[in-house]
């Protein structure tokens, strides 16, 4: 079973790939981790991803490819994996098929966890963290104790410029432009799942497993 996560950040899909990765007992691949294992260990595809990331550039989607095959070549991948993060972009996501099919392989599913963008702006604007200790907490779904204060240290909470409405705007946009497009290019290959992400966390999953059986 190879999967392909969908969805805006903060839409909850990498809590969701995380699940599925349990339940189906599948390796949950994101490109981020790869990378660093990649570069920690000293690769050969590692170093040279390092050298694009140290000249501030993008890693190519060739090279960005050729890391993802070689990692779910591995053994664990055999019953299949969940990808999160990539691909991100059309180009990315032919450049992976291309590949895929020259091993005579293909992902089965793409699930789009969708929520309106309205959603996950109030989402993520509600999240609180402490700066001191590094606890988060969320207003409404994770209050602390005593508003505004971390439980664990008793420093004051804020909201993070990450999650401040204007930030996770941009990255939206950056994702209805870039990412989207995915949606229809996955939907025309008639593999795409759409799971209605502002349902409780459990629910999600349930959707999902009723989907991928
Ligand atoms: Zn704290």
């Amino acid at each position: 079973m190879k999967i392909i996560m969908l969805g805006a950040p903060g839409a909850g899909k990498g809590t969701q790939a995380k699940m599925i990765a349990d339940k189906y007992h599948v390796p949950h691949i994101s490109t981020g981790d790869i990378f660093r294992a990649n570069i920690k260990n000293g690769t050969e595809l590692g170093m040279e991803a390092k050298k694009y990331m140290d000249q501030g550039l993008l890693v190519p989607d060739e090279l960005t490819v050729k890391i993802l095959l070689d990692r779910v070549a591995k053994d664990d991948c055999q019953n299949g994996y969940v990808l999160d993060g990539f691909p991100r972009t059309i180009p990315q996501a032919q450049v992976l098929d291309k590949a895929l099919e020259e091993i005579d392989d293909k992902i089965d599913f793409a699930i789009n966890v969708d929520v309106p963008d309205e959603n996950i702006i109030k989402r993520m604007g509600g999240r609180r963290a402490c700066l001191s200790c590094g606890a988060t907490y969320h207003v409404e779904h994770i209050p602390p104790k005593k508003e505004g204060i971390c439980d664990a240290c008793g420093k004051e909470l804020v909201l993070r410029d990450d999650d401040k409405p204007e930030t996770v705007g941009n990255r939206l946009d950056v994702y209805h432009k870039q990412t989207q497009p995915l949606i229809d290019f996955y939907s025309a290959k008639g593999i795409l799942k759409t799971v209605d992400g502002t349902a409780d966390m459990k629910d999600v999953f349930a959707a999902i497993v009723s989907i991928l059986g």
